[in-house]
């Protein structure tokens, strides 16, 4: 019988990183639903200047973590891609396979290590 290696990953792990990728999303997307910069108000007349800084402060500070967040959500959808087209677990870059110490830290990773240390995002 033949055995065709087109992945190194098997199913089952492809199911489980799928599965974990599945639920961080649902995660990333209720916390962009939740820290909606657009919730920040400020009411000028009823706060001082202070808190009128502490205020844009924080909104400042949720508008980072949307865009944080959004490329989270981006990393997300990129890697269930590769789980999809069976590309997932190899580094973009030299097409190598990426450790799997290194996947289960974060599955949304698409460089191996070596690349990784060349380039820094
Ligand atoms: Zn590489």
């Amino acid at each position: 019988m033949e055995v065709l290696f087109i992945n190194p990953m098997n199913i089952v792990q492809l199911e489980n990183y799928r599965q974990r990728l599945f639920l961080l999303k649902q995660e990333v997307v209720k916390s962009l639903t939740e820290e909606s910069p657009g919730v920040v108000e400020l009411d000028q007349s009823r706060m001082g200047r202070l808190s009128r800084m502490d205020a844009l402060q924080d909104k400042q500070i949720a508008i980072e973590v949307q865009h944080r967040l959004k490329r989270k959500l981006q990393a997300i959808e990129g890697a269930l891609n590769r789980i999809n087209n069976d590309d997932f677990g190899f580094c973009y870059l030299c097409d190598e396979a990426i450790s799997e110490a290194r996947l289960s830290f974060d599955p949304t990773v698409t460089r191996c290590l070596q690349c990784a240390d060349k380039i820094s995002d």
